[in-house]
């Protein structure tokens, strides 16, 4: 490995969208940033604490025609952080939860740059949250199992078959490609009526979410028009949730009054 100098990167969980979920350490690495290299998922509102004089650059997904390979954002981070002192890299939620974090520290770091992490809360943790359901319930369940619906084959992972047969709560992300195989599996291990609840945008204004049960939840997705990114929640925690939707009938009513 190529020795480090005392150029710096850091590596920026920048939370699930709402700005405010960003950790003070994080923050105060934007705010020292000449250069911050963002996902399209970060919000405007976050970047706006950015210094008047810092480079934005956008290599998210969503950034224009042309989507940047993992390699071709790589060599932008190197390209800025030989030019530049302070460059932040803000990634949406934890840098390290299915986010290629490791990969572009693995790449920096061996161009002799010094990387620092900083984490960020995931959107594993905070959709639940944002639902009001708790990952753990004492009683109810023993852990929680992060996975991805969607290996890099495309194929729906096989740890979903295994946790489909744990009593854990299943938290899924990056799932709604495989959502018909995802609770195919549950209904054979779990059945029919093992509790489900999805949430869009998390934290962001745009969150929209649904709960229903293995049986009804792909009916739910298509009649609330439920859409990528979300987050999947299966287990019986889903039930324990503190926030209680409010009935179609009883806005009507309220509309009247
Ligand atoms: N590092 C990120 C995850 C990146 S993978 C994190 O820790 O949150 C991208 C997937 O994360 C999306 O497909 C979706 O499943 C999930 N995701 C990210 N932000 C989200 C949000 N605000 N609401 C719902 N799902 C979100």
């Amino acid at each position: 490995m190529a020795k480090t100098t005392n150029l710096k990167v850091r590596l920026v969980g920048a939370g699930p969208g709402d700005p405010e979920l960003i950790t003070l350490k994080g923050l105060s690495a934007m705010k020292k940033a000449d250069v911050i290299l963002h996902d399209a998922l970060v919000s405007k509102e976050l970047l706006n604490h950015a210094s008047p004089s810092c480079k934005l650059v956008n290599v998210g997904k969503r950034a224009g025609k042309h989507t940047l390979s993992q390699d071709e954002i790589n060599r932008l981070i190197v390209f800025y952080a030989t030019r530049y002192k302070n460059v932040a890299r803000l990634k949406g939620g934890d840098p390290y939860v299915f986010g290629r974090g490791h990969e572009e520290l693995d790449y920096i770091h061996k161009r002799g740059i010094s990387v620092e992490i900083i984490p960020g809360i995931s959107s594993a943790i905070a959709a639940p949250a944002s639902v009001g359901i708790p990952l753990t319930k004492r009683g109810i369940n023993e852990s929680f199992w992060v996975i991805t619906g969607t290996c890099s084959s495309g194929e729906m992972s096989n740890d979903i078959r295994l946790a489909s047969q744990s009593g854990a709560t299943v938290i899924i992300l990056m799932g709604m490609n495989n959502l018909s195989q995802i609770v195919q599996n549950f209904y054979y291990s779990r059945g029919a009526d093992e509790p489900v609840a999805i949430v869009q945008r998390a934290t962001t204004a745009g969150q929209k979410s649904i709960r229903g049960t293995i049986g009804t939840i792909q009916q739910l997705v298509i009649s609330n028009k439920i859409s990528a990114p979300a987050v999947i929640i299966i287990g019986k925690v889903v039930n324990e949730s503190s926030i209680h939707e409010v009935l179609k009938e009883d806005l009507i009513r309220h509309a009247s009054i």
